[in-house]
């Protein structure tokens, strides 16, 4: 159910329909829209008594939500959303494209202030890197933990560069958000949901990629999973589905990016490495991807990909990071899109 507030409601004519529905065993999700603020209702199993609500002061009407994820859905928030990061510009969703590069995994300080120097330069507002990986052989490369995501830290206050991580399980969440601007949940967790859940309950923006062979609608359900528990920035990512094709790693499915527009209000990135597997592939399929309108690329770039611990084989070089930030650059206006290049931090004041 989603209560539509009036465009004059008060702060407090909101917070009073929220305390009801809550104190009648429900969960209310305040959502603030251009016009007016409309509040989501969960955790109901059947039809909620709407004349009750529809009485109180403020309501404008309560409609019934027929789609499965309600959240996430259009029908519940119109406007797109758009994440902000305290203290910068930098933001994910809108109509400035949000540039996401770096390792696969931090294998170094050395290496990863290399790699983040050289893609801050190009005008990457956001750095990649795994500090805990999650690898299909027990014996690959597992990364450097809690010592990554202090290299990590560094490279924020170094570059002004926001960092993104992922969190592997319900161990790592904790300290993966404790560290990162953005946690991100990878492909093989999009149907953990334990971690879904405790992702909700953090106040970190989630990075959510797309399961290797989920559908549209259990991509979103994946996401309504982590906004069911209040946690409503969450940022899609498609990165490559497994198909028959066996001259790519993956099939990157461009077609969800319209499909994903049109049926929710998230952004959503294009991953074209994880999606291909092969540097000379990720070029064309990230200027696909802003193309086909998705919100962002996150792209893996090493300076030596031959000795990368992961993932060598997809890391571009840091000088075709340079080339794409150009091309994209160029794409973007076509279809009605900015690549901000670099991020304005603002400095503590003295
Ligand atoms: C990654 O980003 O390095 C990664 C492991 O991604 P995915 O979960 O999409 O495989
Ligand atoms: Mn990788």
């Amino acid at each position: 159910m989603l209560v539509v507030m009036k465009t004059q409601a008060t702060p407090e004519e909101i917070q009073a329909v929220c305390d009801y529905i809550e104190q009648l065993g429900f969960r209310a999700h305040p959502l603030p829209g251009a016009q007016r603020t409309a509040i989501g209702i969960t955790g109901n199993k059947g039809e909620v008594e709407r004349g009750n609500i529809e009485a109180l002061s403020g309501v404008a009407e309560v409609i019934r939500v027929t789609k499965p994820y309600k959240l996430a859905s259009r029908d519940v928030k119109e406007e797109d959303t758009i994440i902000r990061f305290p203290g910068t510009d930098a933001t994910i969703g809108g109509r400035d494209i949000a540039m996401i590069a770096g390792p696969c995994s931090i294998e170094s300080r050395e290496q990863a202030f290399a790699i983040a120097e050289k893609v801050a330069a190009s005008g990457a507002q956001f750095f990649r890197g795994g500090a805990y990986k999650p690898r299909t052989s027990p014996y690959a490369f597992q990364g450097l933990g809690i010592e990554a995501l202090r290299i990590m830290a560094d490279i924020r206050s170094r570059f002004g560069l926001r960092i993104i991580t992922e969190a592997i399980d319900n161990e790592t969440l904790g300290l993966v958000a404790e560290w990162a601007d953005v946690v991100q949940i990878g492909a093989r967790n999009m149907q953990n949901f334990s971690l879904l859940k405790r992702a909700g309950k953090l106040r970190k923006p989630v990075l959510l990629k797309r399961g290797l062979s989920a559908t549209l609608e259990e991509f979103l359900m994946a996401a309504e999973y982590v906004m069911s528990e209040g946690n409503y920035e969450v940022i899609l990512c498609e990165r490559g589905v497994r198909t028959f094709a066996d001259h790519a790693r993956n099939t990157l499915d461009l077609s969800i990016i319209p499909a994903v527009q049109r049926l929710s209000h998230l952004p959503i990135l294009v991953d074209p490495s994880h999606s291909t597997g092969r540097r000379d592939s990720v070029l064309p399929m990230a200027r696909a991807g802003i193309a086909s309108g998705a919100d962002g690329i996150i792209v893996e770039v090493h300076d030596h990909p031959e000795k990368a611990l992961s993932d060598g084989p997809q890391s571009i070089y840091p000088e075709q990071f340079a080339t794409m930030m150009d091309e994209l650059q160029q794409i973007a206006p076509v279809v009605g899109r900015n690549l901000p290049r670099g991020i304005q931090v603002e400095t503590a004041k003295a």
